[in-house]
């Protein structure tokens, strides 16, 4: 089965598991409860000595289980849990294995939403350094006795900075450091953060995964290559679990359990439903974003394009030796931001919205929405200026797209 194709995997892969009724898709299981003929298997599945038991569906159901199969197979992992949310995903991982007096370091280039629980961590007493992870060197420099994590993006948005993936991995493998990556903007169509060494990867289901834009879901995948018998921060009950387990363990007792930010099973079966088409719309809309970047590179109303898809991208020969493409985002400036009002009212095709990786293009200014509670500072460290657009390309034809922006263009000229 491990021959099999990206996509051939997804669409046959719940079958492989016998489907109830030979359904060729996982049903959506409402049930809150599971109920046993035999009170042992009940106490088995409590103590973890079943495996694949369900008792409460707050730490999952078999639709819930089904997808995290179908992630841990596109991550090509050992093990996968889902979550409400890309942010629950990631709360979950920080909370449950970083402690108070521990440092994590992060690209300075990430999600406002995670810059922003970062804050948080530090209230809670966590150290957070952030850095210019373009280079491992910076990273390097900023670890600490206590550093326990690395924690990146694959592509940050909205600037399109790709942190030296590979570089960090090496760093974070000779000092023992768990190395977290968000592989949400490159998703596991374009890049496997496991070959660089990734110990556990985040996907926001929300984004590229599901792909419509209507249901809202996380995961976090252990690739199986960190040692958790040596990481310190794991509880003594869940040591007795074979060392590649512990992390996972930890995190779906005291983060899902606990914390409680489970995903539905209707939600789980709607992004199930999505990621068949997974690779095929990231495709496309790569090519719209490569498309997109080069006609507005070339137009005298635009001033700077980030997409790492350019030559002129700083981390495009990355780009080029990791990713199957530079995805569907894409930022650029307009040279006379006084005209980004009415420039993006005349666009017609792309929506004005917020949101990432869906089948239709959106657009939006990045400093007066995203990053507007983020301030002017944090904007500038960030190289986030007034006149910056974001967009997400959708699977539109191509020559729509562009036909539409040379039109609403002219306005900036
Ligand atoms: C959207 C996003 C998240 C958060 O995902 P939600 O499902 O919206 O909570 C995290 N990381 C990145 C890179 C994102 O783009």
């Amino acid at each position: 089965m491990d021959k099999q194709g990206f996509t051939t995997g997804i669409v046959h892969g719940d079958r492989n598991v016998g489907v109830e009724h030979g359904g060729v898709r996982q049903a959506i299981h409402t049930s809150v409860q599971y109920g046993f003929e035999r009170v042992e298997d009940l106490i088995g599945v409590f103590q973890g000595t079943k495996k694949g038991g369900f008792n409460y569906a707050r730490q999952g159901t078999p639709t819930t289980a089904a997808l995290e199969r179908k992630i841990t197979s596109l991550e090509q992992g050992v093990g996968s849990i889902c979550f409400s949310t890309g942010m629950a995903a990631i709360t979950a991982v920080f909370l449950t294995l970083l402690r108070a007096g521990d440092h994590l370091v992060s690209s300075k280039f990430v999600f406002g939403n995670t810059n922003s629980l970062f804050g948080t961590l530090r209230t809670l007493g966590v150290e957070v350094t952030v850095v210019d992870a373009t280079s491992a060197a910076n990273v390097a420099n900023a670890i600490k006795p206590n550093t326990r994590m690395v924690f990146v993006e694959t592509i940050a948005n909205p600037g399109t900075q790709i942190p030296d993936l590979k570089g960090i991995g090496e760093l974070c493998r000779e000092r023992g450091l768990a190395y977290v990556v968000d592989n949400t903007i490159t998703s596991p169509a374009l890049f496997l953060p496991k070959t660089v060494g990734a110990s556990l990867v985040i996907n926001s289901l929300t984004k590229t995964i599901a792909g419509h834009g209507a249901a809202l879901g996380g995961a976090v995948t252990d690739t199986g290559l960190f040692d958790w018998s040596a990481y310190p921060n794991i509880a003594d009950e869940y040591r007795r679990s074979a060392p590649k387990e512990q992390g996972l363990l930890q995190i779906r007792k005291k983060g899902l359990r606990d914390m409680g930010a489970a995903l539905s099973s209707e939600q789980a079966h709607s992004i199930a439903m999505g990621a068949e088409t997974l690779a095929l719309r990231v495709a496309k809309c790569s090519d719209n974003a490569l498309a997109l970047a080069k006609f507005l590179e070339k137009h005298e109303a635009i001033g700077r394009v980030f997409y790492p898809g350019l030559e002129s991208h700083p981390q495009y020969a990355i780009a080029q030796e990791l990713f199957k493409g530079a995805s569907w985002l894409l930022s650029f400036e307009l040279r006379n931001a006084d005209r980004m009002i009415e420039v993006v009212n005349a666009l017609k095709l792309p929506i004005k919205a917020t949101g990432l990786g869906d089948t239709r293009t959106l657009i939006i200014p990045v400093a007066p929405t995203i990053f507007y509670e983020a301030g002017p500072e944090v904007r500038k460290s960030m190289g986030i200026s007034d006149g910056m657009l974001r967009l997400s390309a959708g699977i539109e034809d191509t020559d729509d797209l562009i036909a539409d922006f040379d039109q609403a263009l002219k306005l900036a000229v």
